[in-house]
């Protein structure tokens, strides 16, 4: 095959029907995109301004002499650039979004109107409270939707992602043992093994052990070892349970477990990514939680591929109330008021956690989208994603191998069990590509063999779910044959299998310009 310098074809490819090559690098109507440095070049420039003069230098001497290297495109070129790129996104605006563990659902774009109004989106932080005294409301308004809908009597607003929720309630706990003078005797906590991994990560960050707890043959916390963990030992600070947990199960024995820990001196911390399951349903202080996280853009909707924006409150139970980080809103007869420091009103509070207040425009869509459901539309939100999960592991389990028996929460889990010798979960996963669908979540939880999580969310239509599963089965039937064609799918994305772990140990983040090549090579 004949390369050019950046090493695309030079002429069209056929050897297969999957593996076509076009001049272009089109596929149907989507081109190839070029990095921008091989389309761009630093002559080039999108605006046309005169040349600055009569004016002083007010940099201090301190102006660029050389050119920045920075490629420079005319705007149709940028545009199209930008474009082409984002069409390469898969996204849920473009269909079903399997990931389990993540809650990628339908973003209302009522939410974003709202978010957009002028009188919440162009405030700014440090403008006089008396000023923004609306947002304050909302986050007020916000903050008791939250603490109604777990059953809690606290919540702090500021974490901004659920992993920070996790820091904010561990660093409570901490607080709180600490007020006891039991900080430095409490030091463990207990972490199922198939928790997130933020959750262990969490625990050492704020200077716990961590110590795992085996999960039963159920999928649920292996009570005998809960026990046997408590028993022999008076360091406990508590756990941090997931519930319904990271195999898409409700821990069954939830309020044994909250019982055992209270007993034992310690803390229950459950991490409450799953909500969205639960919403509506159950409500966690209940349960007896001490602290529990909320993903905002989970739960309760706002678009978060590509790492972001996050946000995290926090609900904390009477004991751990006192220690909430500031800042934190309180009503009096003038209106609405933050408390920013470590003093007075806050005076027991562990410290701050963000420079300002939180996620303004989060807070902004999560209310926009509980008024717009109501409490029954909530309930309905956790009723659907239940079903939805239940009826793909359902459609499913007659290819696939469901990890364990009896039905599932919001996600269905399935095991690698069901494909023959030589296929992977990795392997399914690509396959889904050629399919037109984001792979599932693979390889977690990590007490399951080759785990496939997937879950579909409320969001989704029964015609949707079919087209779904009807593209998963046809997969797995290949798999449980041992197509060999499913060891180098994808074969219809631009990209094929990446040296995934090269890209982890060796990220290239700077483009160099290839070596000249004079002949291009065979
Ligand atoms: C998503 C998730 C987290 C972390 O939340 P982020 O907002 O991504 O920090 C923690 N635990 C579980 C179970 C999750 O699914």
């Amino acid at each position: 095959m004949t390369m050019n310098a950046t090493g695309r074809p030079t002429t069209p490819q056929i050897s297969d029907a999957h593996a076509m090559t076009t001049m272009s690098g089109s596929r149907g109507l989507l081109q190839d995109v070029g990095l921008i440095f091989e389309i761009g070049s630093p002559e080039k420039t999108g605006v046309d301004l005169p040349a600055l003069s009569g004016r002083a230098d007010r940099l201090g001497g301190v102006t660029r002499k050389t050119q920045t290297g920075l490629p420079g495109l005319s705007e149709p070129e940028a545009v199209r650039h930008y474009v082409r790129l984002s069409q390469r996104n898969y996204a849920i605006d473009l269909g079903l979004f399997p990931l389990g563990s993540c809650t990628m659902k339908h973003n209302p774009r009522l939410n974003e109107k709202i978010a957009r109004l002028p009188g919440f989106a162009d405030i700014h932080p440090l403008q006089p409270q008396r000023t923004v005294q609306g947002a304050l409301a909302l986050i007020d308004e916000l903050a008791t939707w939250l603490k109604t809908l777990t059953g809690m009597p606290a919540v702090a607003m500021s974490p901004k992602a659920g992993a920070h929720g996790e820091l904010c309630g561990m660093l409570a706990i901490r607080a709180a043992l600490q007020a006891r003078g039991q900080g430095e005797i409490r030091k463990r906590v207990l972490v199922p093994e198939s928790a997130h991994g933020t959750n262990p990560a969490t625990a050492v960050q704020c200077g716990f052990v961590v110590d795992e707890i085996k999960a039963n043959a159920r999928g649920r916390v292996d009570m005998d070892d809960l026990r046997a963990k408590l028993e022999s030992s008076d360091d406990i600070a508590g756990i941090m349970l997931t519930n319904p947990n990271t195999c898409g199960l409700f821990e069954t024995d939830i309020k044994e477990i909250a019982d055992l820990i209270h007993n034992a001196g310690g803390y229950f911390y459950c991490d409450g990514a799953n909500f969205n399951a639960i919403v509506g349903r159950v409500r966690p202080g209940d349960l007896g939680v001490d602290a529990m996280h909320i993903n905002l853009h989970k739960t309760f909707s706002t678009p978060h591929g590509g790492g972001g924006p996050g946000s995290g409150p926090t609900v904390l139970s009477d004991a751990l109330a006192p220690y909430a980080p500031v800042p934190f809103v309180i009503k009096n007869d003038d209106g609405f008021r933050l408390v920013e420091s470590v003093a007075k009103d806050g005076a027991q509070s562990f410290g701050r956690m963000v420079a300002f207040h939180g996620q303004m425009g989060m807070f902004t869509r999560a209310l926009a989208y509980m008024l717009s459901h109501g409490t029954d539309g909530l309930k309905q939100v956790a009723e659907d994603a239940v079903l939805n999960a239940n009826y793909i592991q359902a459609r499913l389990k007659h290819v696939m191998t469901p990890a364990f028996d009896g039905y599932c929460m919001h996600e269905a889990l399935f095991s690698d069990a069901f494909t023959a010798e030589g296929i992977e979960t990795m392997d399914i996963a690509k396959a889904l590509i050629d399919e037109g669908y984001h792979p599932m979540t693979m390889y977690f939880p990590l007490v399951v063999h080759g785990a496939m999580l997937i879950e579909p969310t409320e969001t989704e239509s029964k015609q949707e779910l079919d087209r779904f599963c009807a593209s998963l089965e046809s997969i797995a039937r290949r798999a449980g044959q041992g197509d060999e064609s499913l060891k180098t799918a994808p074969h219809l994305a631009p990209m094929k299998r990446l040296d995934e772990t090269q890209a982890a140990r060796k990220p290239i983040l700077k483009w160099s310009p290839p070596a000249p090549q004079a002949v291009a090579a065979e």
